[in-house]
């Protein structure tokens, strides 16, 4: 740390990324992203953006909002663009915490949330999930704090229905509940309809998972108008052109290729099924998770060793190390041939 570097900083723990490897090639199965490539819409999209890269890109993203705004049944002024739903979650902290409204989250979840909250100089309270992993939506009643869950939750892959939501968004009608869905369109239901009816709903998701574009960093949110609006203030007062054109190009096509997104989907979901089953069947514990990833522990091996031993078989998965979850491994679901290398792995792991 360099003596310039501000006080109000010093005791940040910045989030650490799962790994890109670089040496070797890897089965990467450590950060969630898909296994298939972008739509070849949004593909012939980007490429034609590159010719214009001279000028700034539309600080609005007049035509991607348009695209979504259709496709979701949602008004123009609902949505916001960011670089990645990492930066709305950012705002989020910054536009609807303070001294007097202090967020809370999962125990378990999505590490970023602590990060933005001690970034941003936020009070924070953390609720224990329950026993079998899953997040208790009557923890959150009549809390007084502005709420970030992640729906799916991360790195569990279980799920709240809606309607459980909806208690939790009636029940703090005076804070913003803010719902992170990076991981719905793989079997989880989306709360974007309740938005309509909840001036305190925010929905987030992102481009990097379900749509095969982590590389290109877009995600959104939805919300009433005034939280937007909010959202719009801070956006404009850091970076107006946060979503540059190759990236708002290669959008638009994703969204017209709506098919290709939920064919993938749906594969997705059959080879997390497939995977869960060899596994349950292997001894192991998984969580029910209706995500792109499994969460999975064995009797026979604690979570850092199997990470290490996969590592060393050319595969890479994710573990925290957290008490409450150190027997756990979390495994991006991949190809299905992937998946049977990782299977492979597994056994031969199990015979040692
Ligand atoms: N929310 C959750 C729960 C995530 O796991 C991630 C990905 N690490 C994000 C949000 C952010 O994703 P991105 O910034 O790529 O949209």
């Amino acid at each position: 740390m360099s003596r310039f570097f501000s006080k109000k900083y010093k005791d940040l723990e910045p989030y650490t990324p799962g790994e890109q490897p670089k040496e070797r090639k890897f089965i990467k199965l450590n950060t969630n992203e898909s296994p298939y490539a972008p739509s070849k819409v949004a593909i012939e999209f980007a490429k034609e953006a590159l010719e214009r890269l001279q000028l700034y890109p539309d600080p609005e993203c007049t035509a991607l909002t348009a695209e979504l705004s259709s496709l979701y049944g949602v008004e123009p002024d609902q949505i916001l663009w960011t670089n990645g739903s990492d930066d709305i979650l950012n705002f989020a902290f910054m536009a609807f915490c303070d001294e007097s409204h202090p967020a809370a989250f999962p125990e378990i979840s999505y590490g970023f949330y602590q990060v933005f909250a001690q970034a941003n100089g936020v009070p924070f309270k953390k609720i224990p999930l329950k026993e079998d992993l899953s997040v208790c939506a009557e923890d959150y009643y009549d809390l007084g704090h502005t709420i970030f869950i992640a729906n799916p939750n991360a790195p569990t892959g279980k799920a709240l229905s809606p309607a459980e939501i909806e208690k939790i968004l009636r029940r703090n009608p005076d804070s913003v509940v803010v719902i992170d869905e990076a991981y719905v369109d793989f079997g989880a239901e989306s709360c974007v309809p309740l938005v309509a009816k909840y001036e305190n709903l925010l929905v987030t998701q992102t481009f990097s998972k379900s749509r095969s574009m982590a590389g290109a960093r877009l995600g959104f949110c939805i919300g009433c108008q005034a939280l937007i609006s909010d959202l719009n203030t801070l956006k404009y007062s850091t970076n107006p052109y946060n979503i540059n054109s190759v990236t708002m190009a290669a959008g638009i096509g994703t969204l017209k290729d709506d098919a290709y997104i939920k064919d993938n989907c749906r594969r997705i979901a059959e080879t997390r099924d497939y995977t869960t089953m060899e596994l349950r069947a292997l001894g192991f514990e998984t969580t029910d998770s209706v995500a792109n990833f499994m969460f999975i522990s064995h009797p026979k091996i604690s979570g850092a060793e199997l990470y290490a031993r996969l590592r060393e078989l050319g595969i890479l998965v994710r573990y925290f190390s957290a008490p409450k979850i150190s027997r756990f491994v979390r495994v991006t679901v991949g190809s299905r041939e992937e998946m049977t290398s990782f299977l492979e792995a597994v056994k031969l792991i199990l015979e040692e």
